[in-house]
């Protein structure tokens, strides 16, 4: 077992290993650059060590002999020379570098032999030379071979050995010298040249090992570690990279840019192990249907897909959709079948967006587009949405410059008790009426003051204007006022509502504050803290728009609310809906057995009054008792439609 594997070694050690491709590439361009001059170096002192013997020896030694290793090492130096820039292939370097073993022996042999066959012919001095000439000559071709350990070694040992036991036979006292001294000094550049070797061996290794750590560490830096799909880094570099393709070839390049529907409940109420497993199942249909595109994961439940070469606009919108509706299928997990769906908003190059930034903004308005009005569907961004975004972006600008403590005003809309008709109390509602825009509706200005980071200037003004009337009102009137996520995610923003309501000597406990559940993705945690703090002042806090999102129950549980307002596009005929009808008799009877009270919005007809009346629903606002109404109306409203008037004009 031993002997075998002593023999291994030294037969690994006199060949060129094959095992480390990168070794094998670094050894023959280490090596390539050194031929020509080992053989420029062998030549030169053959033909020197040639001429002084031109005088004694036969001209087939002096002449012959030497044309034909010029001839051959020629050979040599043209093939060095002209593979001297290829990168080559790792079977290739192993190959070029075991001839040049077997070639090493064979020229260390002809060499040695041609200088022996000199001997015999001059005087000491030519002796000698010819004893300089096989010393110093092995000396600088090892070197030249130092990177082919087993070509330099199998060179020594054939050279020095010949050259020292042939010296030392002559039992002449300079040539043992010189052969002793040859020896000591091939053995000391033998273990320089083995420690070299192992230096560079793993120089080699160590700069392999780093490009891999690197390699890896780029993939990992641009990959999404869940999913498998490409991440965000590597999105945006990307999409630039396309778009200057397509750019260069005058071609179309579509973004799509995707958003999970309903997710955030599955998170909630399987935890976030089922909602990893979901996504993983997510991007693996997304990149199942994909053919020439390219599918990423933008973060959370966020996709976007890059398709160069779109076809034309209305099938490239079919296509999405399929994939939208390849995503609605049920996933099947053990902990029960998910249903989702996926939004996905569309931009393409160049039609109406331009650069990466115009193209990922428009792809993600009409994403944002599809998931208000087309949930579940593609939207391809058309001319329409440009002008909604001009005219967004000049009602922005309007609204910045606007004075809004006197532009802004405030209606009020009854909240009735369906019981005995008696108003409860009033919701405040935002007007705008701009010098230069007009009238503008709060469904408009409210979301664009959110995008914009400034509804906070507008809530104040509004809810002062809102505490100011109400605190004329009989104290057995509520006032809800609505509030935006922005208002109630910052410490300070919440503490400056504080304030105002103290100061305006409104009764908290008479005060609901109305949010939507997108209030609390936000930031969950900090809204939370707002509206426990506005709890623990006294305020009711009011679910509004309840149903329209996607809250869970548990969700709903865990957050601090009074009441939840039932959304009026259930209540929409909901006589003749039974879906709605259904959803709206759950909702109550939730509201019931969780404790909180229910007001049922946007109540327009009799047939939806009286079916909300056979389902036990008590709080109703609606055109059908009034639509918001100016602050002195809606004074008046409550008078007539007091409690114990038990009358009402409808
Ligand atoms: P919202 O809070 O859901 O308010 C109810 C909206 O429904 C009001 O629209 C109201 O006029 C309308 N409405 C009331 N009864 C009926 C009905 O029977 N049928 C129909 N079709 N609609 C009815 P408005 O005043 O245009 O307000 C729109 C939205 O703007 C509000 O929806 C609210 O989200 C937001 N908003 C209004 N004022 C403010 C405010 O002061 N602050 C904040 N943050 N948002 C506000
Ligand atoms: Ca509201
Ligand atoms: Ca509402």
């Amino acid at each position: 077992m031993h002997i075998v594997s002593g023999k291994q070694k030294i037969w690994d050690f006199l060949s060129v290993k094959a095992d480390n491709p990168e070794l094998l590439k670094a050894q023959y361009r280490a090596f390539t650059r050194q031929m020509p001059m080992m053989y420029f170096i062998l030549l030169s002192s053959t033909w020197a060590l040639a001429i002084t013997h031109m005088k004694f020896a036969p001209t087939l030694l002096t002449v012959g002999v030497p044309t034909l290793f010029t001839f051959g090492c020629m050979l040599r130096v043209v093939f060095w020379l002209r593979t001297r820039n290829i990168d080559p292939s790792p079977e290739l370097a192993h190959t070029v570098l075991l001839r040049t073993n077997r070639l090493a022996g064979a020229i260390a042999v002809a060499f040695t032999l041609w200088s022996f066959a000199l001997v015999p012919y001059g005087d000491a001095y030519t002796r000698s030379h010819v004893a300089f000439y096989m010393a110093i000559t092995v000396i600088s071709c090892i070197f030249c071979l130092m990177y082919v350990r087993s070509a330099a070694f199998i060179v020594t040992v054939i050279v020095n050995g010949a050259f020292i036991a042939f010296f030392v036979a002559t039992a002449q006292p300079t040539f043992v010298a010189i052969a002793i001294n040859v020896l000591l000094v091939c053995a000391g550049m033998m273990s320089i040249l083995l420690t070299n070797y192992r230096n560079f061996e793993s120089m080699v290794v160590s700069k392999q090992r780093a490009e891999a750590l690197s390699n890896e560490n780029f993939r990992l830096a641009n990959l999404d570690s869940l999913t498998g799909l490409a991440n965000r880094r590597a999105f945006f570099v990307e999409l630039e990279a396309e778009l200057e393709r397509a750019r260069a070839n005058g071609t179309r390049l579509a973004l799509g840019v995707m958003d999970l529907d309903g997710f955030k409940p599955v998170n909630d109420l399987y935890g976030h192990s089922v909602g990893d497993r979901l996504l993983v199942e997510v991007a693996n249909r997304l990149s199942g249907t994909l053919t020439a595109s390219t599918a990423f994961r933008l973060g959370g439940d966020e996709f976007a897909i890059i398709a160069p070469f779109p076809p034309e606009n209305a099938q490239l919108v079919i296509n999405a959709n399929a994939i939208s509706e390849r995503l609605r299928h049920p996933y099947h997990m053990p902990e029960g079948t998910i249903h989702i769906s996926a939004s996905m908003g569309i931009a393409v190059f160049p039609d109406l967006a331009l650069d990466r930034e115009q193209l990922f903004d428009r792809a993600d308005y009409a994403l944002y587009y599809a998931k208000k009005r087309l949930r579940g569907s593609a939207v391809l961004f058309d001319s329409h949405h440009e002008d909604q975004i001009n005219s967004d972006a000049r009602i922005e600008s309007v609204l910045k410059q606007a004075d809004l403590a006197n532009e802004l005003s405030v209606v009020f809309q009854p909240i009735v008790d369906i019981r005995d008709q008696a108003t409860i109390g009033f919701e405040a509602l935002a007007r705008w009426n701009s010098p230069t825009l007009g009238k503008v509706s709060p469904a408009c200005f409210i979301p664009i003051a959110e995008r914009a980071g400034i509804v906070g200037s507008l809530t104040r003004p509004l809810f002062k204007k809102a505490l100011a009337a109400a605190s004329l009102w009989d104290t057995s009137l509520r006032l809800s006022f609505n509030l935006s996520a922005h208002d109630l995610n910052s410490g300070n923003g919440v503490l400056a509502l504080i304030g105002i309501i103290e100061s305006s000597g409104f009764d908290p406990q008479r005060l609901d504050l109305e949010i939507t559940e997108t209030a609390f993705t936000h930031d969950f945690e900090q809204v939370t803290q707002s509206v426990e703090a506005l709890r623990r002042l006294g305020c009711g806090i009011s679910l509004d728009d309840f149903g329209t999102g996607y809250s869970s129950l548990t969700r709903l549980h865990a957050l601090p609310l009074t009441k939840f307002k039932i959304d009026r596009s259930f209540v929409k005929d909901l006589h003749q809906r039974p879906a709605s009808y259904k959803i709206v008799k759950s909702l109550l009877t939730l509201s019931v057995d969780m404790g909180l009270d229910c007001v049922i919005e946007g109540v327009e007809t009799e047939e939806e009054l009286a079916a909300l009346k056979t389902l036990g629903g008590t709080s109703v606002q609606g055109y059908l008792f009034a639509p918001p109404l100016p602050e002195n109306k809606a004074r008046e409203f409550a008078a007539q439609h007091g409690r114990h008037r038990n009358k009402i004009a409808v």
